[in-house]
């Protein structure tokens, strides 16, 4: 199955950019970076050429346009890059998801109601968590936390006590006296069981405190997810307990007299379903242990069927890791149906349904913008490459092979030029060439490259050996930020983030480029792009005009991209706004909150420095080099000032309109 799918990613590749200036059009933008798939809805292009973010999915409400936020963060002396939290989107995917499970509740008159938690661990930041806790209210929509970190911070934000809270991960007698604490406070807390040694821990505290906890049993499943999160589930699986396992605890339990105490079932089977078979797969074995166990006089109330709704990063609707192949509402259905049907079979009551939805519920409202600092050209064509007398053949070879290319020989004539670039560099490496001579062919070879691939557009059929041609002649964008940072599942499991220009879409991109961040890490780059014909490699790009600033936007990064980042070479967290949208006002929004990112001093402080002393180290050496003559006291004072005014100033560039 990997293999296959594998294969049909990479022959998304094969097509070349084949759009033309003279085609070009806003529709045509569309389509390219196939913003209104994986947008959802929330995301469009105006007629001014800029990406609008439409938060109640209507063109016709609010229509927020992203350069009017960017000039008014300028304004507003706010640097970039920053990461922008749409607020209203937030708002509108909890409302989303408690009406789709309402609306077929009623509609197959379930007995049971819809009670989801929100997993903090997708998204911590307090204003985010705080926002879906309000608009959850109506819905008696609650929290889930898998930390005694996290565990303090809900049992202080929710306050609904018809809302669930709910406690996953492993826990020590701290983490059970915090949430048996939490019932004291009238919360409704469930402490789901991760693994059978924690239920004796579960029954110390309980008598010490002489408190009943409500329990949910965790159960590993046998049916998997596939992609990136498949272990989540399966004998394998780190949490969970097997079915005799499970007998275990009820018999346990009995024997404390607990028994009335286990109200819930739990399952996980993994971040990001890509397919809704595993999602109906999963339903139906864990409803027929949900049966048995309430067959067996246990008077189960909750049917956690935990996380895994997926989101269409790439906007595919398939079974691509970064994709899906269903949409919310048959989620829904296939939920609320599937255990219906189970429960009615088996003639046991309907239970309340709880899912622990994080990524789809905050992925798209939050997006990072970066602006570019430069073009880094590997392909340079600029070199005087003409003749001179008693040359190297090696040089008159390949610029006999540049005249005579043409279309009908472009393949020949590029494994000839291959060639040749080879025999240079052998040639150098044995003294035969000088650097002017490899300079040139190098030069040649590039140019000939460049012509192949404008040859290439115009062909029916691009040869195998020629398909990534395109890609290697790439120039890289250099983005102010660090991938670490902003996007660190694109890093480290290749996760695709759209990635597109904020402005200029009614113009054509001439250039397929992949970006690169400041971090001085190799594997600090993007290189998977979303295309509507697939995955690319590249994205295109439109040249830079000199002084003026160009800004890229790295999409739905509102799930664990925004609190997994890492300080790698110290560039901290970013600049942030919290947009609100607002019809009366001109330009349908206003800036709610700014968030400082870190200044240089605080990534330092993290790492034990203290920049107080740093800077009177610092100071101390200077007036050394004064007392000697060195420097001048005048000097010595400017320099001390600006150690110490980088000190204060944000980790990323500072110059934006670096490029001429
Ligand atoms: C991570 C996690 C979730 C959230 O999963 P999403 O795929 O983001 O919805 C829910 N429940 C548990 C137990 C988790 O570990």
């Amino acid at each position: 199955m990997e293999q296959e799918m594998n294969e049909s990613t990479s022959s998304n590749n094969k097509k070349l950019f084949s759009s033309r200036p003279e085609d070009w059009s806003i529709d045509e933008a569309l389509k390219l970076y196939n913003i209104q798939r994986w947008g959802d809805g929330y995301f469009d292009i105006n007629e001014k050429g800029n990406i609008v973010v439409l938060p109640e999915k209507n063109a016709n409400g609010p229509q927020i346009d992203l350069m009017d936020i960017v000039e008014e963060m300028k304004i507003q002396g706010i640097a970039f890059p920053a990461v922008i939290r749409f607020h209203d989107i937030l708002r509108s995917q909890v409302k989303s998801l408690n009406k789709a499970f309402r609306d077929v509740i009623d509609e197959c008159r379930y007995e049971g109601r819809y009670m989801g938690v929100y997993p903090v661990k997708v998204n911590q930041m307090r204003e985010v968590v705080e926002e879906i806790i309000d608009v959850g209210a109506a819905y008696d929509y609650g929290l889930e936390a898998g930390s005694k970190a996290e565990l303090l911070s809900v049992l202080a934000l929710n306050t609904n006590k018809d809302s669930l809270t709910i406690l996953n991960g492993y826990k020590d007698e701290d983490f059970f006296r915090l949430a048996m604490s939490g019932l004291k406070l009238d919360r409704k807390i469930i402490v789901v069981i991760e693994k059978f040694s924690e239920l004796k821990t579960l029954i110390k505290i309980s008598r010490e405190m002489n408190m009943k906890p409500i329990i949910g049993l965790r159960t590993k499943m046998s049916v998997k997810g596939r992609g990136k999160w498949s272990e989540s589930s399966g004998d394998k699986a780190k949490f969970g307990l097997s079915i005799s396992e499970i007998l275990n605890a009820i018999s346990l339990l009995k024997s404390e007299g607990l028994d009335d105490c286990i109200k819930l079932l739990h399952f996980h089977i993994g971040s990001q379903i890509t397919d809704i078979r595993t999602v109906k797969d999963a339903i139906t074995e864990a409803a027929r242990l949900y049966s048995k166990i309430v067959k067996m006089g246990i008077n189960l109330e909750y049917f956690d069927v935990g996380g895994g709704l997926g989101v269409d990063y790439d906007g595919s609707q398939s079974t691509n890791e970064s994709s899906k192949n269903y949409t919310l509402a048959e989620y829904a259905t296939d939920v609320v149906y599937g255990l219906k049907q189970i429960c009615d079979l088996e003639a046991v009551h309907h239970p309340n349904i709880v899912t622990e939805s994080g990524r789809a519920v905050t992925a798209h409202h939050s997006c990072v913008v970066t602006n570019v600092i430069d073009m880094i050209q590997t392909t340079h064509t600029d070199f005087d490459t003409r003749k001179v007398t008693g040359e190297h053949h090696l040089v008159s070879d390949i610029r006999n092979l540049e005249q005579d290319l043409n279309k009908h020989n472009f393949q020949q004539i590029y494994s000839e030029a291959q060639q040749l670039k080879d025999d240079c560099q052998n040639a150098f490496r044995l003294g035969i060439l000088g650097l002017e001579e490899r300079a040139k062919i190098e030069t040649i070879y590039w140019t000939i490259s460049k012509s192949i691939v404008a040859i290439l557009k115009d062909v029916d059929f691009v040869p195998e050996g020629l398909q990534d041609l395109e890609d290697q002649l790439a120039p890289q964008y250099l983005c102010n930020f660090s991938i670490f940072q902003s996007a660190a599942d694109s890093w480290a499991i290749d996760q695709i983030l759209p990635a597109m220009p904020l402005t200029r879409l009614n113009e054509f991109p001439e250039y397929q480029c992949s970006i690169c961040d400041i971090t001085c890490d190799s594997d600090g780059k993007i290189d998977s792009f979303v295309d509507g014909d697939g995955i690319k490699k590249t994205v295109p790009l439109h040249g830079l005009i000199p002084g003026k600033d160009y800004y890229i936007g790295l999409f739905l990064t509102g799930a664990y991209q925004d609190v997994m980042g890492d300080m790698h070479n110290l560039f901290g967290r970013l600049n942030e706004v919290h947009v609100f949208s607002d019809d009366d006002d001109p330009t349908d929004f206003y800036i709610e909150e700014v968030i400082k990112g870190s200044s240089a001093s605080e990534v330092l402080r993290a790492m034990q420095y203290n920049p107080e002393y740093m800077a009177h180290g610092l100071k101390k050496v200077v007036d050394k080099q004064v007392q000697r003559g060195r420097i001048t006291p005048r000097d010595g004072v400017k320099l001390v000032d600006f150690y110490e005014s980088c000190l204060q100033s944000y980790t990323y560039l500072n110059h934006s309109k670096n490029f001429h």
